[in-house]
């Protein structure tokens, strides 16, 4: 017995009208009707976030920000796949980080235009995750980079904080940061940590 064909669902991509089957992706959508796009395409889970896209749907002028693996096609949809020239990294080396005590202040270097945040809510807007995008930068600028980097457990670094905001702030960056420092000067194994104070004070000996 044949499987019953699905309806055809028409759209826009790039400017570009296609129809494909109803439940599809949007990227399946794509490939179905013939792109082959390869840009812009990544792990294909809605975890890597290389698939941004604005899209506008029906008659209506509001746009949201998708993930175009993840998204599914509807009637009139209008899709765009969005490219971002790489920005200037911020550049850092851990290990150029003396102690602990340092990283407040060196996160200020790197990353001076942070403090700038005018609580705009712009990133929080555009972030397909739903994250909580300024509570980060914000708990960063304090120095609570533990607290911050928690904040962006689930972001899949699409970049599209960074294009929303107007102080030119790279929230995803920023969280990167807070990520690692916690990891290079916090976490340390508490029996370690245990151990070692056991040392200090005389109560741990060790044989040679
Ligand atoms: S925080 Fe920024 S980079 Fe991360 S998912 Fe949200 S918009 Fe994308
Ligand atoms: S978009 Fe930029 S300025 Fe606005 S709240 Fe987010 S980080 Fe702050």
């Amino acid at each position: 017995m044949t499987e019953p064909t699905k309806p055809l669902i028409t759209l826009s991509i790039n400017g570009r009208d296609i129809s494909a089957p109803e439940s599809l992706s949007v990227i399946q959508a794509l490939w179905y009707a013939g792109y082959p796009r390869v840009k812009g395409v990544g792990c294909m889970q809605g975890v890597c976030g290389s698939c941004r896209i604005l899209v506008r749907r029906g008659d209506s002028n509001e746009v949201s920000t998708e993930l175009a693996c993840e998204l599914l096609i509807e009637e009139g949809m209008d899709v765009h796949f969005l490219n971002f020239p790489i920005p200037a990294h911020h550049r850092y080396q851990l290990d150029d980080i003396p102690s602990s005590w340092e990283v407040q202040a060196k996160f200020h270097d790197i990353f001076p235009e942070a403090s700038e945040c005018r609580h705009c809510g712009g990133c929080d807007s555009t972030c397909p995750k739903g994250l909580d995008v300024q509570k980060g930068v914000e708990l960063a600028v304090q120095g609570r980079f533990e607290e911050a980097g928690e904040q962006f457990v689930e972001c899949v670094m699409c970049n599209l904080c960074q294009t929303a905001c107007p102080e030119k702030i790279t929230p995803n960056h920023v969280a990167q940061f807070s990520r690692r420092v916690t990891a290079h000067f916090g976490i340390r194994p508490p029996n370690l940590i245990h151990r070692l104070e056991k040392m200090r004070k005389g109560e741990l000996q060790i044989v040679e």
